[in-house]
């Protein structure tokens, strides 16, 4: 019988639609960051990088598979087992895998794929696979369509990939391939989820909090820092950079000043906006984010996005525009946010009637009469750091 090895193979996916320099740049950006993510765990590994596929070699397969089904860039991951491209080496080995996990009565299938054009082709060799299981397990069905086990089979150049499960991945570009965001990240549901999606789509992050002090619930800001702690999560081994700017001038201003209450809602956000604009440069950003959803909340008006907008003359980008609650929630769920810092998180800003299509020019003279600029600059004049790294806080500042 020829050698077996264990390993893990990832497959990548949209990045066959790459030309081949640009695809040749991604994957070097997925080997980098898978990389970084397995040296960051302590785990020895190496790399092969046959058509198509990653395939990682070390001693820890769970760990390493688990850990790389968290990096962009990667449709799913499976541990295989290497043959070598005798077929009966793969038979044995498929039917191996089988008779730990598949049992009398049970329905199966066989997936297989082969790379070269000449012999048998991919349902042949499916065919011929599933027959040698059929045989050797008792009282099996064949079910193509909703089957109770799959295996799978690739025969590739360098031999034969066994193997019965996929974990799947978040999909997306690698992450640092696309530029960095600056994404407004608060305590709640929406804004993780906003950052995770840009970090999906290849982009480094800089996470901009705004502590509104006594304006605040007593639990906002260390819930936004849970947040952005267990979003770095995402991006292990690379170190997660969040600004914390203090507000509470904004909102004592408003109270002072008696502007309208129905307006406050509008002008802190586009507070936030102008304070975002600012960092940008510093951060080396190309975008702000904010987890801002059509028709949410009385400040989410299209109307009031528009005048949000405004303020800055940065894209301003909203990947939650569309989505509905439940849809965020799910996200939230399986990203490791949802509730992530429970507490009183509410804000004593918030007035009982917002408006919901603020007039632009009323919105601006209240903000002149409060010196915004003034009150921008003292939220930047003092602000602090916290930098994430494997999901712990590696720095404050
Ligand atoms: P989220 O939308 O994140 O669940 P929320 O519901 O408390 O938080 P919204 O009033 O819906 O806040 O705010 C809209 C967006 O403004 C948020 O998604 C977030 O991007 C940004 N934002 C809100 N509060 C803050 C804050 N304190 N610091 C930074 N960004 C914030
Ligand atoms: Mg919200």
């Amino acid at each position: 019988m020829g050698s077996r090895e264990k390993l893990v193979m990832v497959r990548y996916g949209e990045l066959f639609l790459k030309s081949e320099s640009v695809k040749h740049h991604f994957i070097g950006m997925l080997l980098r960051n898978i990389g970084k993510a397995l040296s960051a765990s302590a785990l020895s590994y190496h790399f092969e990088t046959p058509r198509g596929r990653i395939l990682i070699y070390g001693d820890q397969l769970e760990k390493i598979a688990d850990i790389v089904s968290r990096i962009f860039g990667l449709v799913d991951v499976s541990i295989c087992t290497r043959t070598s491209s005798v077929l009966d080496d793969i038979c044995t080995e498929a039917i191996s895998l089988a008779s730990a996990n598949l049992h009398a009565g049970m329905s199966f299938a066989v997936r297989a794929k082969r790379q070269q054009k000449t012999g048998l082709n991919s349902q042949e060799l499916g065919t011929l696979i599933g027959s040698a299981i059929y045989d050797h397990i008792p009282d099996l069905k064949v079910d193509l369509d909703h089957p109770d086990y799959e295996l799978f089979v690739e025969v590739r150049n360098f031999g034969g990939l066994v193997y019965d499960s996929r974990i799947a991945a978040p999909g997306g570009l690698p992450w640092g391939t696309q530029g960095r965001v600056l994404a407004l990240l608060s305590s709640g549901i929406d804004s993780p989820v906003a950052s995770w999606l840009m970090m999906k789509r290849g982009c480094e992050i800089t996470h901009l909090h705004l502590d509104a002090g006594r304006w605040a619930g007593k639990d906002v800001t260390l819930a936004a820092i849970e947040n952005h702690r267990r979003l770095s999560r995402w991006c292990t081994g690379n170190p997660l950079s969040m600004v914390i700017a203090n507000s509470e001038l904004l909102y004592d201003r408003m109270d002072q000043l008696r502007i309208p209450p129905r307006y406050r809602c509008v002008i802190c956000k586009r507070f936030m906006q102008r304070v975002a604009g600012k960092l940008m440069e510093k951060e080396g950003a190309l975008a702000v984010v904010t987890g801002e959803n059509l028709g949410q909340v009385a400040s989410q008006t299209l109307a009031n996005l528009s005048v949000i907008s405004e303020a800055v003359t940065v894209p301003v980008l909203r990947p939650l525009i569309t989505y509905d609650k439940e849809e965020t929630i799910t996200l939230a769920r399986m990203i490791g946010t949802f509730d992530a810092h429970p507490g009183d998180l509410a804000c004593r800003a918030v007035p009982s009637m917002p408006a919901t299509a603020a007039v632009l020019k009323t919105v601006t003279e209240c903000e002149q009469k409060m010196g915004i600029d003034e009150i921008v600059a003292t939220a930047l004049s003092g602000v602090r750091f916290v930098t994430a790294l494997n999901c712990g806080i590696v720095k404050e500042s």
